[in-house]
Protein backbone atom coordinates (compact mmCIF):
# COMPACT_ATOMS: atom_id res chain seq x y z
CA UNK A 1 0.00 0.00 0.00
CA UNK A 2 1.47 3.44 -0.69
CA UNK A 3 0.83 6.19 1.40
CA UNK A 4 -0.44 9.92 -0.19
CA UNK A 5 1.32 12.27 2.52
CA UNK A 6 -1.26 15.19 2.66
CA UNK A 7 -0.98 18.53 4.05
CA UNK A 8 -4.08 20.06 6.44
CA UNK A 9 -5.76 23.39 6.48
CA UNK A 10 -4.40 24.95 3.26
CA UNK A 11 -5.42 28.62 3.01
CA UNK A 12 -6.14 29.61 -0.85
CA UNK A 13 -6.90 33.11 -2.13
CA UNK A 14 -10.50 32.42 -1.09
CA UNK A 15 -9.56 33.32 2.25
CA UNK A 16 -8.69 37.38 2.98
CA UNK A 17 -5.80 36.02 4.74
CA UNK A 18 -4.39 34.45 2.06
CA UNK A 19 -3.04 34.87 -1.48
CA UNK A 20 -1.68 31.28 -2.22
CA UNK A 21 -3.17 30.05 -5.95
CA UNK A 22 -3.58 26.37 -5.94
CA UNK A 23 -1.03 25.70 -8.71
CA UNK A 24 1.24 27.80 -6.70
CA UNK A 25 0.53 25.89 -3.98
CA UNK A 26 0.45 22.45 -5.32
CA UNK A 27 4.41 23.09 -6.79
CA UNK A 28 5.85 24.45 -3.67
CA UNK A 29 3.84 21.45 -1.28
CA UNK A 30 5.00 18.89 -3.83
CA UNK A 31 8.93 19.93 -3.72
CA UNK A 32 8.28 19.39 0.46
CA UNK A 33 7.22 16.15 -0.28
CA UNK A 34 3.59 16.31 -0.42
CA UNK A 35 1.10 14.21 -2.58
CA UNK A 36 -2.27 16.50 -1.68
CA UNK A 37 -4.02 18.97 0.26
CA UNK A 38 -6.65 19.97 2.53
CA UNK A 39 -7.65 22.90 1.48
CA UNK A 40 -9.82 24.98 3.54
CA UNK A 41 -11.08 28.62 3.28
CA UNK A 42 -12.94 31.08 5.93
CA UNK A 43 -17.16 31.14 5.96
CA UNK A 44 -16.26 34.57 6.47
CA UNK A 45 -15.18 35.31 2.60
CA UNK A 46 -17.52 32.25 1.49
CA UNK A 47 -21.16 31.93 -0.62
CA UNK A 48 -22.43 29.59 -2.32
CA UNK A 49 -21.01 31.15 -5.40
CA UNK A 50 -17.40 30.99 -4.13
CA UNK A 51 -17.79 27.62 -2.30
CA UNK A 52 -18.67 26.05 -5.74
CA UNK A 53 -15.85 27.96 -7.50
CA UNK A 54 -13.14 26.21 -5.05
CA UNK A 55 -14.35 22.69 -5.80
CA UNK A 56 -14.44 23.51 -9.37
CA UNK A 57 -10.95 24.64 -9.51
CA UNK A 58 -9.78 21.98 -7.22
CA UNK A 59 -10.22 19.56 -9.55
CA UNK A 60 -9.39 21.43 -12.65
CA UNK A 61 -5.39 21.89 -10.96
CA UNK A 62 -5.86 18.55 -9.51
CA UNK A 63 -6.74 16.99 -12.66
CA UNK A 64 -3.78 18.77 -14.51
CA UNK A 65 -0.95 18.03 -11.91
CA UNK A 66 -1.96 15.02 -10.18
CA UNK A 67 -1.74 16.62 -7.00
CA UNK A 68 -4.74 15.90 -4.91
CA UNK A 69 -6.85 18.42 -3.69
CA UNK A 70 -9.47 18.29 -1.40
CA UNK A 71 -11.69 21.17 -1.37
CA UNK A 72 -12.89 22.68 2.60
CA UNK A 73 -14.44 25.28 4.55
CA UNK A 74 -13.04 26.70 7.88
CA UNK A 75 -15.96 27.66 10.04
CA UNK A 76 -15.68 29.62 13.32
CA UNK A 77 -18.37 29.55 15.71
CA UNK A 78 -20.28 33.40 15.93
CA UNK A 79 -17.84 34.97 18.74
CA UNK A 80 -15.10 33.55 16.46
CA UNK A 81 -13.60 31.32 19.25
CA UNK A 82 -13.89 27.84 17.98
CA UNK A 83 -12.63 27.15 14.51
CA UNK A 84 -13.96 24.04 12.17
CA UNK A 85 -12.28 23.03 9.23
CA UNK A 86 -14.76 20.73 7.28
CA UNK A 87 -13.52 18.79 4.36
CA UNK A 88 -15.07 17.23 1.48
CA UNK A 89 -17.94 18.61 -0.57
CA UNK A 90 -20.80 19.23 2.01
CA UNK A 91 -22.94 22.04 1.45
CA UNK A 92 -22.05 25.91 2.57
CA UNK A 93 -23.57 26.46 6.08
CA UNK A 94 -23.32 29.98 6.23
CA UNK A 95 -20.63 32.04 7.95
CA UNK A 96 -21.09 31.64 11.86
CA UNK A 97 -22.85 28.60 12.62
CA UNK A 98 -23.33 27.27 15.94
CA UNK A 99 -20.52 24.77 16.26
CA UNK A 100 -22.71 21.98 17.69
CA UNK A 101 -25.41 22.62 14.40
CA UNK A 102 -22.54 22.10 12.08
CA UNK A 103 -21.66 18.90 13.77
CA UNK A 104 -24.89 16.99 14.24
CA UNK A 105 -25.56 17.12 10.10
CA UNK A 106 -22.19 17.27 8.73
CA UNK A 107 -21.20 12.92 8.50
CA UNK A 108 -24.74 13.20 7.19
CA UNK A 109 -23.46 15.28 4.77
CA UNK A 110 -20.13 14.01 3.55
CA UNK A 111 -17.98 16.40 5.37
CA UNK A 112 -14.95 15.67 7.53
CA UNK A 113 -15.03 18.00 10.58
CA UNK A 114 -11.67 18.94 12.58
CA UNK A 115 -11.87 20.83 15.55
CA UNK A 116 -8.64 23.28 14.39
CA UNK A 117 -6.09 24.61 17.51
CA UNK A 118 -7.85 24.43 20.45
CA UNK A 119 -5.25 26.43 22.38
CA UNK A 120 -6.12 29.60 20.30
CA UNK A 121 -8.08 31.59 22.37
CA UNK A 122 -8.71 29.09 24.92
CA UNK A 123 -11.37 27.39 22.27
CA UNK A 124 -10.36 24.04 24.26
CA UNK A 125 -12.51 25.46 27.11
CA UNK A 126 -15.71 24.75 24.70
CA UNK A 127 -15.49 21.47 23.77
CA UNK A 128 -18.53 19.91 24.49
CA UNK A 129 -18.12 15.78 24.87
CA UNK A 130 -21.16 15.82 22.05
CA UNK A 131 -19.12 16.98 19.93
CA UNK A 132 -17.04 13.54 19.50
CA UNK A 133 -19.33 11.83 17.36
CA UNK A 134 -19.40 14.20 14.62
CA UNK A 135 -15.49 15.36 15.04
CA UNK A 136 -13.32 13.35 12.41
CA UNK A 137 -10.50 15.03 14.18
CA UNK A 138 -8.78 17.22 16.87
CA UNK A 139 -5.60 19.19 15.75
CA UNK A 140 -3.48 18.32 18.31
CA UNK A 141 -0.44 19.92 16.42
CA UNK A 142 -1.28 23.23 14.28
CA UNK A 143 2.14 25.16 13.18
CA UNK A 144 0.58 28.51 13.38
CA UNK A 145 -0.58 28.12 16.74
CA UNK A 146 1.08 25.17 18.69
CA UNK A 147 4.45 26.20 17.59
CA UNK A 148 7.47 23.05 17.63
CA UNK A 149 5.36 20.89 19.70
CA UNK A 150 1.81 19.25 20.10
CA UNK A 151 -1.21 20.67 22.17
CA UNK A 152 -1.05 18.53 25.42
CA UNK A 153 -4.88 19.26 25.56
CA UNK A 154 -5.59 18.40 22.32
CA UNK A 155 -3.86 15.25 22.43
CA UNK A 156 -4.91 13.72 25.91
CA UNK A 157 -8.59 14.70 24.23
CA UNK A 158 -8.20 13.00 20.95
CA UNK A 159 -6.94 9.95 22.72
CA UNK A 160 -9.52 10.08 25.49
CA UNK A 161 -12.48 10.42 23.18
CA UNK A 162 -11.26 8.44 20.68
CA UNK A 163 -11.03 10.98 17.93
CA UNK A 164 -8.33 10.86 15.47
CA UNK A 165 -5.49 13.06 16.40
CA UNK A 166 -4.72 15.57 13.21
CA UNK A 167 -1.85 17.60 12.31
CA UNK A 168 -2.30 21.15 10.31
CA UNK A 169 -0.24 23.36 8.50
CA UNK A 170 -2.54 26.24 8.48
CA UNK A 171 -1.17 27.42 5.72
CA UNK A 172 -1.43 31.44 4.78
CA UNK A 173 2.49 31.32 3.27
CA UNK A 174 5.85 29.31 3.44
CA UNK A 175 6.58 30.43 7.38
CA UNK A 176 4.16 27.72 8.45
CA UNK A 177 5.77 24.84 6.16
CA UNK A 178 6.95 22.19 8.67
CA UNK A 179 7.04 18.35 8.12
CA UNK A 180 3.38 17.44 9.58
CA UNK A 181 1.58 15.34 7.49
CA UNK A 182 -1.66 13.29 7.50
CA UNK A 183 -1.54 10.40 5.97
CA UNK A 184 -3.91 8.05 4.27
CA UNK A 185 -4.02 5.21 1.42
CA UNK A 186 -3.08 6.53 -1.79
CA UNK A 187 -6.53 6.23 -3.88
CA UNK A 188 -6.42 3.98 -6.38
CA UNK A 189 -8.83 5.63 -8.78
CA UNK A 190 -8.45 8.65 -11.10
CA UNK A 191 -9.71 12.15 -11.23
CA UNK A 192 -9.33 14.64 -8.52
CA UNK A 193 -12.93 14.35 -7.78
CA UNK A 194 -13.25 11.03 -7.08
CA UNK A 195 -9.63 10.90 -5.42
CA UNK A 196 -10.49 13.62 -3.14
CA UNK A 197 -13.77 11.73 -1.96
CA UNK A 198 -11.69 8.89 -1.47
CA UNK A 199 -9.64 10.70 0.72
CA UNK A 200 -12.88 12.41 2.40
CA UNK A 201 -14.20 8.46 2.76
CA UNK A 202 -11.13 7.98 4.47
CA UNK A 203 -10.87 10.90 7.12
CA UNK A 204 -14.57 9.81 7.76
CA UNK A 205 -13.58 6.38 8.80
CA UNK A 206 -10.61 6.92 10.73
CA UNK A 207 -8.13 5.55 8.31
CA UNK A 208 -5.97 7.78 8.79
CA UNK A 209 -2.45 8.97 10.36
CA UNK A 210 -1.05 12.26 11.78
CA UNK A 211 2.76 12.34 11.73
CA UNK A 212 5.28 14.80 12.25
CA UNK A 213 8.49 14.43 10.81
CA UNK A 214 7.39 11.28 9.40
CA UNK A 215 6.24 9.15 13.00
CA UNK A 216 3.08 9.07 14.45
CA UNK A 217 2.12 12.59 16.29
CA UNK A 218 1.65 10.84 19.42
CA UNK A 219 5.11 9.94 20.00
CA UNK A 220 5.54 13.76 20.40
CA UNK A 221 3.00 14.17 23.44
CA UNK A 222 4.71 11.55 25.47
CA UNK A 223 8.27 9.57 25.87
CA UNK A 224 10.87 11.00 25.26
CA UNK A 225 10.16 12.49 22.22
CA UNK A 226 7.86 14.02 23.61
CA UNK A 227 9.82 15.25 26.35
CA UNK A 228 12.31 16.94 24.10
CA UNK A 229 10.07 18.83 22.17
CA UNK A 230 8.71 20.52 25.65
CA UNK A 231 11.96 21.56 26.44
CA UNK A 232 12.29 22.60 22.64
CA UNK A 233 9.24 24.71 22.58
CA UNK A 234 9.98 26.31 26.36
CA UNK A 235 13.91 27.43 25.00
CA UNK A 236 12.34 28.76 22.33
CA UNK A 237 9.26 30.72 23.86
CA UNK A 238 12.35 32.25 26.52
CA UNK A 239 14.72 32.83 23.61
CA UNK A 240 12.15 34.73 20.89
CA UNK A 241 11.57 38.25 23.11
CA UNK A 242 15.22 38.67 23.50
CA UNK A 243 15.61 37.75 19.50
CA UNK A 244 13.42 40.57 19.02
CA UNK A 245 14.93 43.01 21.52
CA UNK A 246 17.88 42.14 19.51
CA UNK A 247 16.37 43.04 16.21
CA UNK A 248 14.50 46.20 17.08
CA UNK A 249 18.08 47.12 18.32
CA UNK A 250 19.72 46.84 14.68
CA UNK A 251 16.51 47.98 12.91
CA UNK A 252 16.52 51.56 15.61
CA UNK A 253 20.74 52.07 15.13
ZN1 LIG B 1 -8.44 29.01 12.34
ZN1 LIG C 1 -7.13 28.50 9.33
Amino acid sequence: MTTLRLAAHIHTACSDDSDWGLSRLARILRRSGFGGALVCDHDRTMDDATWAALQAECDRVGDATGFVLVPGIEYQDPDHVVHLPVYGRAPFYGASPEISDVLSRVRGDGGAAVFAHPGRREAWRRFDPSWADGLAGIEVWNRKYDGIRPSEWAARTAHGFGIPAFTALDWHGPRQLYPLAVEVASPTTTGNRARADGVVDDLLTGRLRATAFGADVARFSSGPLGRAARGLESSRRWIAPHIRRLEAGIRSR
